[in-house]
């Protein structure tokens, strides 16, 4: 959303700086190439699909290319954005005329369950599409969390990249490709994050954040390659101390008398915000349980640190207690999007950690 359209105190309170460089993403080698190339050669497509888990580097990837597309300076690498003429600026400001960012402003993480609806692309995307650019040779629009998009909104969209106007560029950032319109994928260039490899995170960890390396260890192996967690596990403690926490709570649950885990599950639901880290190590855990369980090497833990102890506890544990709990994380995952007590989800799912309950088939 153009900050124009935006009430002004939220505008203001929520800083936007978009980034405008190729630079400032970490890996993503093929993606880059394939942009740059289409950049250098003019031939950039109407419409992409940028696709990757949350934390990859969607938004930064899709503004550092709207950001070449607009930029007035191409002196000096015709590919990249200056990131000092106007039309850099207002990029990154978010006030760019030529740049649209769908609900841009908003609190994304409260628009993850919520759709997009067809109102939302009409007002922000469709009746401007026809309006030709301002400044640039082209008009920009992204579309985060495509996947949300009602059949509707898609339906909307799928007509503007059948017969876009020359200018325009629609981008669609998903997690999920498989929630678009087939009928939209065969008219989009599809690119997927990746990765980032080990080597280059660990040295962006300890140049940016200073982090020591036995600290970096850690964070690489939780972040599996995800730009934003690392930065988010880099910044402070607090998911360290989630880590060690989960190790010390699931390597005894079993044999914890019940109100001892029950407490736990009150202190936990306590902070709605971090449950859902909290699963996201759950599942990790059993997924480590079953790697050493079905004979794998401890060099691929991500509780790296433990391996001792999970060895121990693979050994005591079946096949059909660690399918059970990740079951049951799941089922966790989906009670909470639609709005379940957190401190009943985690209830019921120590109960099945615990041993005494066998879940829901
Ligand atoms: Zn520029």
């Amino acid at each position: 959303m153009k900050a124009k359209n935006m009430p002004r105190d939220e505008a203001q309170e929520e800083s936007i700086q978009l980034n405008t460089s190729f630079d400032r993403i970490l890996g993503q080698r093929g993606i880059k190439n394939h942009l740059y190339a289409a950049l250098r050669a003019n031939s950039v497509s109407h419409a992409y699909i940028i696709s990757g888990e949350k934390g990859s580097g969607k938004l930064k990837l899709a503004t550092a290319f709207a950001a070449a597309m607009l930029c007035e300076d191409h002196a000096e690498r015709p590919e990249c954005a200056c990131g000092k003429c106007r039309m850099c600026i207002q990029v990154q400001n978010g006030t760019n005329p030529d740049l649209s960012v769908l609900n841009l402003g908003k609190d994304m993480s409260k628009k993850k369950t919520a759709s997009i609806s067809i109102d939302e692309v009409r007002e922000q995307m469709l009746q401007s599409i026809h309006i030709r650019p301002y400044h640039g040779r082209a008009k920009v629009y992204i579309v985060p969390d495509a996947q949300n998009l009602t059949q509707q909104a898609q339906n909307a969209i799928l007509k503007s990249i059948e017969e876009p106007p020359p200018y325009v560029r629609i981008m669609l950032l998903t997690d999920n490709t498989e929630k678009l319109l087939q009928t939209i994928r065969s008219r989009c260039v599809e690119l997927s994050m990746k990765a980032v490899p080990d080597s280059l995170m660990r040295q962006f960890l300890m140049k940016e954040y200073r982090v020591p390396d036995y600290r970096t260890s850690a964070i690489l192996s939780f972040a599996q390659g995800n730009e934003g967690r690392a930065r988010e596990y880099a910044a402070g403690d607090a998911f360290l101390d989630k880590v060690r926490y989960v190790a010390k709570l699931l390597g005894a649950i079993r044999d914890l008398p019940s109100y001892e885990w029950v407490a736990e599950a009150a202190q936990l639901a306590a902070d709605k915000a971090a449950v859902r880290d909290y699963l996201g190590l759950f599942t990790s855990w059993y997924r480590d349980l079953y790697l050493l369980k079905s004979g794998g090497d401890r060099k691929y833990l991500i509780y790296s640190e433990y391996g001792e102890k999970i060895q121990a506890e693979s050994e005591r544990v079946s096949y059909g207690y660690i399918q059970r709990s990740v079951s049951a994380v799941e089922r966790a995952e989906e009670q909470l999007d639609r709005n379940v007590a957190p401190e009943l989800v985690l209830d019921n799912l120590f109960a099945v950690f615990s041993g005494i309950s066998e879940g829901i088939p």
